[in-house]
């Protein structure tokens, strides 16, 4: 569901829209006028989730400001929730429990997994506690026997927690915010912050003799920079790059979600199955 026009939002759904065409998985966009009242999109959502032929619900953020998002987002179907920000689901993650998780995080997992990158035992240190990321992230690797730290702006002495980091999680959403100091050599960094930035002298201090980042910004006006400094990455044991590290497993996660959601309407996947979802 995109409401209204905005520009980024749009690029969003286009990208989950061709990544369900590559797949093979059928996609209805509905996109109502940015005017829509609250109670107008709750009768859509409503609709959706009686409508058999929909397995997953997707409304993308943000919605206008005279709609109650909260109110849209707790009107979705946790069954058809592929995003995984229902209340339901959030409990579910919470207890440990089979549903559907949130993309972002199940992908930092997910890359974690196929990299054979070890987390039960290690110290992990999640920088950010948003609903969409932070949170979640450190349930999962609390669930999956980490030992979790969760920073955020009030935290004291950042560099002390992020120094014992085995596994660093930086979500803030500032440019290069972890610089190397903070990091412990030889540490897995995953970065999952996307930051724009726009000024020339910032884009050489980010990466020094770059000459395809230089590139980059000659054409478009901007580079991409995660929350973790570039030069953090030369003594870590493993890192996830920005673009293509994190961000590209996101759309990945929401796919499954959305083949979690169709067999488990169905029921088709077993207990064992549901517990590896
Ligand atoms: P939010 O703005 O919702 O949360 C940011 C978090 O960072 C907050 O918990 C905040 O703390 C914390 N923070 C801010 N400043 C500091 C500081 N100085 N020291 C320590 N902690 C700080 O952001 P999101 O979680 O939505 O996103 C984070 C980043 O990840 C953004 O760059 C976003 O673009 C990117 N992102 C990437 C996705 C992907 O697919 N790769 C998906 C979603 C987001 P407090 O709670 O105290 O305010």
């Amino acid at each position: 569901m995109l409401v209204g026009d905005n520009p980024a939002s749009k690029v969003y759904v286009s990208s989950k829209i061709a990544a369900c065409e590559k797949l093979g998985l059928a996609s209805i966009q509905v996109a109502p006028p940015a005017t829509i009242t609250t109670a107008e999109l709750l009768a859509i959502v409503e609709d959706l989730n009686r409508r058999d032929d929909v397995d997953g619900i997707l409304v993308q953020l943000p919605l206008p400001p005279q709609v109650d998002a909260k109110k849209i987002l707790d009107a979705v179907d946790p069954a058809k929730d592929v995003d995984g920000f229902h209340p339901v689901n959030v409990g579910r993650l919470q207890s440990g429990q089979p549903g559907l998780a949130p993309c972002t995080p199940a992908g930092i997992m997910e890359i974690l997994r196929r990299s054979g990158l070890p987390v039960a035992g290690q110290n992990a240190v999640v920088v950010g506690r948003s609903d969409i990321v932070g949170k979640p992230a450190a349930l999962m690797l609390l669930n999956a026997s980490a030992t979790v730290t969760v920073c955020h702006s009030k935290t004291i002495d950042l560099p002390r927690f992020t120094r014992q980091a085995d596994l660093l999680v930086a979500a803030i959403g500032r440019p290069g915010f972890v610089t190397a100091e903070m990091v412990k050599p030889g540490a897995t960094l995953i970065d999952v912050g996307i930051n724009r930035v726009t000024d020339a002298d910032e884009v050489e201090e980010f990466f020094p003799g770059d000459a395809g980042r230089a590139a980059t910004f000659a054409k478009r006006g901007s580079v991409v920079v995660g929350d973790i400094h570039p030069a953090a990455f030369a003594s870590a044991g493993a890192y996830t790059p920005v673009p293509g590290g994190v961000g590209a497993l996101t759309i990945a996660m929401l796919m499954q979600n959305t083949v979690t959601a169709a067999k488990l309407r169905r029921g088709i996947l077993s207990e064992k199955k549901r517990e590896k979802n």
